[in-house]
């Protein structure tokens, strides 16, 4: 099972926050039919978000959402986590592949882009405004960029560790990460110690390979320091998606009664597929006749502005996408 470690070390100096994401990375890289390029992305990029939620979260329902748009051929990655361990997630364009690097790794670099943005978005639930700010890529590899970020724009300093590894099949055999962040007033002599031991460790997914993740951190990464573990069972990990009939409903809404018309009679329903977990979901023509026609459009687009039980609100006065100005009735 999936699982996330929390933890001190150096007499409270370094914050430890470590996950094993094996098994939801294969299971969301199976769902997505991912390339090796792509699912090492979606990899790394589900496991920063996860680890991304414990050092900036701080109650129980909020999100973090970490999204990595450059100009490689995969389009964008981006995933949502929160701190009770759920996470969803995906590539745009998921079978877009590179050839290894001449070291004979994936290039996940390549892949996402080095030029581009890396962004973070902290969504307070239920009500607070979602909160989001952003930095260049450095290199488009993830766990730098991640880092990057942290140091800019929250003026945290830490090192991060991603990876995720995969078989002649195309199957993850394993996948993690670690940040290591320094507190306030840390010991002098702990962090060069800390960059020697992360230097020593080499790969984590090879690591992985030969001891279990609270192993690496306690014996490997925390080498000649103390560590305390502070999650005492550790907190279970899943790729789980909050998609609904009502949610895809909703997505349907957004075409005109006779385009909706037209999908029954042409194709005898719809087929919903969810970007955020690739999951199909068929609406048969009842439950689309079903949807309510009381609603307002647009005159000249017939883009929807207004429907009951809508959760995404155009606002009176807003521009229209065809330049409109939106008058809502009351
Ligand atoms: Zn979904
Ligand atoms: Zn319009």
């Amino acid at each position: 099972m999936s699982h996330l470690i929390r933890g001190l070390g150096a007499s409270g100096g370094i914050r430890v926050v470590a996950a094993d994401t094996t098994e939801l990375v294969r299971h969301a890289t199976e769902k997505h039919a991912t390339s090796p390029t792509a699912g090492a992305a979606l990899g790394r990029t589900l496991t920063g978000a996860l680890l991304l939620s414990h050092v900036l979260l701080k109650h129980h329902r909020d999100r973090v959402t970490l999204k990595l748009r450059g100009d490689g051929p995969l389009g964008g990655v981006i995933a949502d986590a929160g701190l009770d361990g759920t996470v969803r997630g995906y590539v745009s364009n998921p079978h877009a592949d590179l050839p290894l690097r001449p070291d004979g790794k994936l290039d996940v670099g390549g892949g996402v882009g080095h030029v581009g943005e890396i962004s973070v978005i902290r969504a307070h639930a239920p009500y607070g405004e979602p909160y989001g700010s952003s930095s260049d890529l450095v290199s488009g590899e993830i766990a730098e960029d991640i880092a990057t970020y942290l140091a800019r724009s929250e003026q945290i300093a830490s090192a991060l560790l991603l990876g995720v590894h995969f078989d002649a099949k195309g199957r993850v055999t394993s996948s993690g990460g670690v940040i290591l962040q320094a507190l306030p007033g840390a010991d002098e002599a702990a962090l060069p110690l800390l960059e020697a031991n992360i230097k020593a460790l080499g790969q984590l997914t090879s690591a992985m390979h030969r001891a279990p993740l609270t192993d690496i951190v306690r014996n490997e990464l925390m080498w000649g320091m103390d560590f305390e573990i502070l999650t005492d069972p550790p907190l279970q990990l899943r790729f789980a998606c909050r998609c609904s009939e009502e949610k895809a409903l909703e997505a349907l809404a957004y075409f005109t009664p006779a385009e909706r018309a037209a999908m029954i009679a042409e194709d005898g329903g719809a087929e919903i597929v969810c970007h955020w977990c690739g999951d199909k979901r068929w609406l048969g023509p009842e439950a689309i006749l079903g949807i309510s026609s009381n609603e307002v459009r647009c005159p000249d687009c017939a883009t929807l502005w207004f429907r009951d039980g809508q959760t995404r609100m155009v606002r009176e006065q807003e521009l229209c996408a065809c330049g409109r100005k939106v008058e809502l009735p009351n």
